[in-house]
């Protein structure tokens, strides 16, 4: 899209099974370019975009037909094995050689052997997504009982790459029910460089949580929607400033945090498990006192 063009330098593609609107072109044009494997919400269901919300700038956008279904199905019928993947990145690296490298992926209970699995195939960036995330179209049966929560995966894959002596040659990213600060800081004391946030910002924008995502006129906030009379009801600028208070706040809250452990920076928190306690083991030993 011309009209993202200045913001090129900020921007990550990302190639999913249903390769709409990927071409050489757009991934020319971004410094990170994520593979989605799978999403944590919904691991082995693909994505399904219904007939009504590709309307005809969508399938612009997705070079579709316009009004028909559009399936993302579940897996890459190109990716098997740690080769298959390689020969992705190969292509990539063949069109955009500046291109970091992502792969997203679930958090399957073998997660931190994906993930090593992943490095070794030549990623970059490995971005586990665990099972509370996703948007109100995700099937709530799928979003909380088939992958692992977060928290587990990111302390299992992060020992996984100590113990492999690979920890620093790749970056590892959290998401799926990550929603506050405090939750950044825990993700990162379990062991993650960085994360991943999408309800927070969608509550921010003033989503109300209604799980209508899936249906194209439904979003009474004009958020999740491609209806042109909905999309009116978002004010960019209100929007926007919405999402810079939101970070801002953020970015206070995370200081604070730091400041109370005695650290400069995010990167001294990566791993401080020993500043993490499970309220049921604090509660435990009050109640044996
Ligand atoms: S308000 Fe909109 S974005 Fe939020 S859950 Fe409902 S449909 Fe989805």
């Amino acid at each position: 899209m011309e009209r993202m063009r200045p913001y090129d330098d900020h921007v990550i593609t990302q190639v999913a099974t249903g390769l709409f609107g990927v071409r050489e072109e757009t991934i020319q044009r971004v410094p990170i370019v994520e593979f989605k494997y799978a999403q944590g919400a919904k691991p082995g269901l693909g994505g399904h975009l219904l007939g009504d919300k590709n309307t005809v700038s969508v399938a612009r956008m997705r070079e579709a037909v316009l009004g028909i279904s559009l399936f993302s199905p579940f897996p890459f019928h190109s990716v098997y094995s740690i080769e298959d993947h390689m020969k992705h990145i190969d292509w990539i690296k063949h069109i955009n050689k500046r291109a970091l490298i992502a792969s997203k992926v679930s958090t399957p209970t073998d997660v931190d052997m994906v993930a090593v699995g992943s490095y070794a195939a030549g990623t970059h960036i490995v971005h586990i997504d665990g099972g509370y995330g996703g948007t109100g179209a995700a099937p709530n049966i799928a979003k909380k009982n088939i992958a692992m929560p977060i928290e587990y995966a990111i302390d299992k894959v992060h020992g996984f790459l100590e113990a492999e002596g690979v920890r620093d040659e790749i970056t590892l990213i959290a998401s799926g029910g990550i929603r506050t600060a405090h939750d950044i800081a825990k993700a990162i004391a379990l062991g993650a460089d960085g994360v991943v946030v999408g309800t927070s910002e969608l509550v921010a924008l003033g989503c109300v949580r209604c799980t209508r995502c899936e249906s194209g006129r439904g979003c009474p906030r004009g958020i999740a929607t491609t209806d042109p009379v909905l999309s009116k009801k978002m004010d960019i600028e209100w929007g926007t400033q919405r999402i810079i208070n939101l970070y801002n706040a953020w970015h206070k809250e995370l200081i604070g945090i730091l400041q109370k452990f005695g650290l400069s920076s995010v990167g001294q928190l990566r791993g401080r498990t020993d500043l993490l306690m499970h309220l049921d083991y604090s509660n435990d030993v009050e109640a044996k006192r």
